[in-house]
């Protein structure tokens, strides 16, 4: 769903929350700067004008001590400094040794395979090292209650893993085929509400991305979608016309782009015709798809982590609703034809493709993820498809302007990460599909959500305050997707990953539905801005355990 200003929220809920004391006073100051005392101006006046351009002079950013490269954020509320965001040296704060030595164990800690993040809220700290222990971020602000509760299995996640040597390329019995068709709006008459004052434009061409993977008892079909949404409705009716044509199992992901119109209705305007076009479009790229299946010669694939240093992915990604807490990881599984070179790339990653907004720029674009795809693509061949992850509350852009350009500049710098891990992809080692496809009550609770789905654009059943929404999981060779039908906070996605065995993990968001945000049950915040944009209090959980129970499927 829309974002807007969780940081401000954040800001709110660090403010009116009881102030604890430290157990051991450690000043929540950046530079010397005190959190909630040094101002914009007192930080200029000392430190000199950022030479980091920005949009706004309230985003300040230095870049860091230690790696000019990298820049440590700050973040200010009525111009007193709130939250810093440094990938600096703490001289406080070298290493893991050093901060237990100060803190004693973290209160929630998520192990990935290279990094570390540790949380001490009730200490005004988070914290990434390296997975050597070195200290790389340090988010200071002032001390506010413990966020994951004590006792909580989601206390410390662990991800981190002895992967099995690579083995030679299996000979595949798959047919896999892909293509991309053009979902930009044949007419821009109508896919807005005629009292819009603005006049809309195309920046940037959207698209809906497919693959088939086919053995001879199974197929599975990845779709992509530049869109911002689609309604329950919509989605079934895709599928069910696939379904008809012979594709059982379908997975339409949705990129949530902000800069394409809101084809869910959600925001009072339902574009029908065009989100009839976007559906025969993608059925299109379905059925061209098929039209290309080919036997391949093997699946392989690889992950990679980008670096959290600072408390995020510097200019790309960072979590506005709990900062430090990112999901560093680029995916890609790859198809490889006879002739060696790959038939599909599906790339995966977690952040809002939101850089454009596109009530300010009147563009639409599929945001990053269009030049993502197009760079992956020109430097791997293949058809790229893009399926994003769980970038609930809210793992959204880091960059510094909110333009076309500084989208397609994200796109490109992203694609640097999925071309290094497809460099790095290993051979599958077996080359089985496997599907299991549940359906998951969901009881719509948050007001604007019930509101809307009981008055929906098209029919679609909500039987005693609930909606259906499929979740599945998927086995590709060796790598594992577990479906969600929303945008999932990064905390459940991370509990789904640890239970799953492939050697990649994918959580696919806003798959087979937008519900929108899907909040652990321990996180739910009363009249937040996600919690009142989803199905409410039960979402998350629900979601939890089905996704649990999924990842522990084995073909
Ligand atoms: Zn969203």
């Amino acid at each position: 769903m829309r974002y807007q200003s969780s940081l401000i929220m954040l800001f709110c809920v660090l403010l009116t929350q009881t102030i604890c004391q430290p157990a051991q006073a450690q000043q929540h100051s950046w530079r010397g700067f005190e959190m909630g005392k040094a101002t914009i101006d007192d930080i200029t006046a000392k430190l000199g004008p950022s030479p980091i351009e920005t949009a706004g002079r309230q985003d300040l950013r230095y870049p860091s001590t230690q790696d000019s490269n990298l820049c440590d954020r700050l973040y200010f509320v009525n111009r007193k400094l709130e939250l810093a965001q440094s990938a600096s040296t703490d001289p406080r704060f070298p290493n893991r040794a050093a901060i237990e030595e100060a803190f004693g164990a973290p209160e929630a800690e998520v192990t990935f395979q290279t990094q570390e993040y540790l949380d001490y809220s009730e200490e005004g700290f988070r914290f990434i090292c390296a997975a050597g222990g070195t200290t790389t971020g340090v988010l200071s602000f002032r001390p506010v209650p413990r966020r994951v509760p004590r006792g909580y299995p989601n206390t410390h996640i662990n991800l981190r893993r002895e992967l099995p040597p690579a083995t030679r390329p299996l000979p595949t019995v798959l047919k896999v085929g892909a293509a991309q068709v053009c979902i930009t709006p044949k007419t821009l008459d109508g896919i807005q509400s005629p009292d819009a004052k603005q006049e809309l434009h195309v920046d940037e061409d959207v698209f809906a991305r497919a693959a088939i993977f086919q053995s001879d008892e199974q197929s599975v079909v990845l779709i992509g979608l530049d869109v911002f949404g689609m309604g329950l409705w919509d989605i079934q009716q895709l599928r069910n016309s696939l379904r008809e044509k012979g594709f059982p199992n379908v997975i339409v992901a949705m990129s949530h782009t902000h800069a394409n119109v809101d084809t869910i209705g959600f925001y009072g305007y339902y574009p029908e015709d065009y989100a009839n076009q976007i559906l025969k479009n993608a059925e299109e790229a379905v059925l061209r798809a098929a039209e290309n299946l080919d036997s391949v010669s093997h699946l392989q694939s690889g992950t990679i982590e980008m670096p959290l240093a600072g408390g995020r992915v510097v200019d790309l990604i960072r979590n506005g609703r709990d900062p430090g807490l990112v999901d560093p990881s680029v995916s890609v599984l790859q198809a490889i034809g006879a002739d060696g070179k790959p038939v599909v790339n599906i790339v995966h990653l977690a952040c809002h493709p939101e850089v454009i907004r596109l009530k300010d720029t009147n563009g639409l674009s599929p945001d990053f993820v269009g030049t993502l795809c197009r760079k992956v693509t020109e430097q791997l061949g293949g058809q790229t498809v893009f399926l994003n992850g769980a970038l609930g509350g809210m793992l959204t852009p880091d960059t510094r302007f909110r333009t076309q350009e500084a989208a397609e500049e994200m796109g490109t710098r992203l694609s640097v990460f999925a071309i290094e891990a497809a460099r790095q992809a290993v051979s599958c080692s077996k080359d089985g599909l496997f599907v299991e496809t549940v359906s998951v009550e969901y009881p719509i609770t948050a007001a604007a959500i019930s509101t809307f789905l009981n008055n929906p654009p098209k029919p679609y059943p909500v039987r005693d305050g609930r909606v259906t929404a499929d979740m599945s999981v998927i086995w590709i060779g060796d790598a594992q997707f577990v479906t969600v039908p929303g945008e999932v906070l990064p905390d459940i996605g991370f509990e789904i990953m640890q239970e799953m065995a492939g050697r990649t993990r994918v959580i696919v968001g806003l798959a087979n539905g937008e519900l929108g945000y899907l909040i652990p049950g321990f996180d739910f915040r009363a009249n937040g801005y996600e919690e009142r944009t989803g199905p409410g209090a039960a979402g998350g959980e629900i979601t939890r355990s089905i996704g649990l129970q999924l990842a522990r499927r084995r073909p």
